[in-house]
């Protein structure tokens, strides 16, 4: 492939330069070459750092369904997507990749992986098509800092200087900032004259105050419900997978809501698994009904997992061995309560070493979701996660780097 290694004092020329040589900027470098000579800056020695690790090292790269219903798995900035997604939806990924020779596979929730179960074969495709399409990549050097005059961008590595028509912001956002997305891009666009949302870890785990389940860490459920209250309000609730950690919660589904998720607000968790609150209510009033001559453990043990029954009695007050027929309807019903949404006060939200994505970033209103283009700044286009927009787990994230980086680059390949 075209690359270029940066040298004292070099100045380069091109079309098109992006910053970031993340799925982001390798789809809309691929997608600019078509229209002239495009050049990726990456700080790192190499390409696409996150996108190796990302999925275990599997690299979930999007998932399966239609792509409208894509929409509702970014919060409510889901709507800006629109445009990108299905112009580059996880089908066109996915025959993107097989066109290139690389098949795909979905497990049994929909993600959709490379079939080698490799993050490192997207990428060195990824790669080879920008040799193939000439994107020239310049490593080893951070763009530090981007003006902007009459005649286009200016950019300065430290090593070379790029001088550029089109410019691409690519630079991803905070999180794993060992990967090289260390948030430089923000600062780039609010030099620009663009506004930044306050970025903040998302797709974190929660760190709970006072962890009463903290010996329990390991422990999983599957389709577990949960609800996140504010001020005594409800703010919202989902379902799905959880685990108990030993400094509080994690698992998709407090990954995926986490975005909505504030210091000092109450998740209360349905231990039962697969139901909510209400379901389990019922089901435990019922079992409690019945009665019979067993333990109060022994009934709650037909619903939960024994150390979560355990951990409720003691969380109750309520001895293991106390017959049924000694438990007072004060203690059923905060047996039943606690069962049904034990209650986690948040501390915080892991930081960004251990979130997998950033929220926050460019303010939408100030980008054209039909072509990525800043409305600020003629010829600066936007691309990946810098932009204030965040995806659940499940592929989401990525495929909205490629669709957004691929939309940017087709705009700027068809401007004459
Ligand atoms: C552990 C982990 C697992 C994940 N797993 C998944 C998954 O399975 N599925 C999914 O959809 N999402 C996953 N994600 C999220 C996903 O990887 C990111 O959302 C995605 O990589 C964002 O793409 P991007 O191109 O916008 O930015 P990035 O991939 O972050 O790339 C940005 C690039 O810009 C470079 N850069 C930054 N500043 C400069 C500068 N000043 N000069 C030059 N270069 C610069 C960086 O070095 C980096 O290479 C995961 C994230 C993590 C951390």
């Amino acid at each position: 492939m075209a690359r270029v290694q940066d040298e004292q004092g070099r100045v380069i020329c091109c079309r098109s330069a992006v910053v970031g040589a993340g799925p982001a900027g390798l789809m809309c470098a691929i997608r600019a070459a078509e229209g002239g000579t495009a050049v990726i800056i990456e700080r790192n020695k190499s390409a696409g750092r996150k996108l190796l690790i990302s999925g275990s090292g599997q690299c979930n790269f999007t998932h399966d369904g239609e792509i409208g219903g894509f929409l509702e798995h970014y919060g409510k900035n889901g709507r800006f997507l629109k445009p990108a997604l299905y112009d580059f939806s996880n089908r066109d990924l996915v025959g993107f990749l097989e066109e290139r020779g690389l098949g795909a596979v979905t497990d049994k929730n929909g993600k959709f992986f490379p079939a080698t179960l490799h993050s490192r074969d997207v990428l060195d495709l990824l790669v080879m098509e920008c040799g193939r399409m000439g994107v020239k990549i310049l490593f080893g050097g951070p763009v530090k800092k981007i003006e902007k005059d009459r005649d286009g961008f200016s950019l300065t590595t430290g090593r070379a200087q790029i001088k550029s028509e089109f410019l691409i912001l690519a630079t991803g956002g905070k999180s794993y900032p060992g990967t090289g997305s260390a948030g430089d891009g923000y600062a780039f666009a609010a030099g620009l004259g663009h506004t930044i949302i306050d970025p903040a870890p998302a797709l974190a785990p929660v760190i709970v105050r006072d962890h009463r389940l903290g010996k329990l860490s390991g422990l999983s459920f599957s389709g577990s419900g949960i609800e996140l209250w504010r001020d005594g309000r409800r703010v919202m609730s989902a379902a799905g997978d959880l685990q108990i950690t030993h400094r509080g919660l994690s698992g998709p589904v407090i990954l995926d809501s986490s975005r909505y998720m504030r210091k000092g607000d109450m998740i209360r968790v349905c231990l039962a698994g697969s139901g909510n609150a209400e379901s389990c209510r019922f089901d435990l009033s019922a079992r409690f009904r019945k009665g019979g001559p067993g333990t109060v453990k022994g009934v709650l043990a037909g619903a939960l997992p024994a150390r979560l029954a355990a951990a409720v009695l003691e969380e109750a007050g309520v001895p293991a061995s106390m017959k049924l027929s000694g438990l007072k309807g004060a203690s059923r019903d905060r047996i039943i309560a606690l069962a049904s949404g034990f209650p986690f006060t948040i501390e915080c939200l892991g930081g960004y070493d251990e979130a997998m994505v950033t929220r926050g970033g460019v303010c939408l209103d100030e980008v054209d979701r039909k072509t990525m283009e800043s409305r600020i700044v003629k010829n600066l286009f936007f691309a990946g996660e810098l932009l204030d927009v965040d995806g659940d787990t499940g592929g989401y994230n990525i495929q909205a780097a490629f669709s957004t980086g691929s939309l940017a680059g087709k705009t700027i390949a068809s401007r004459k």
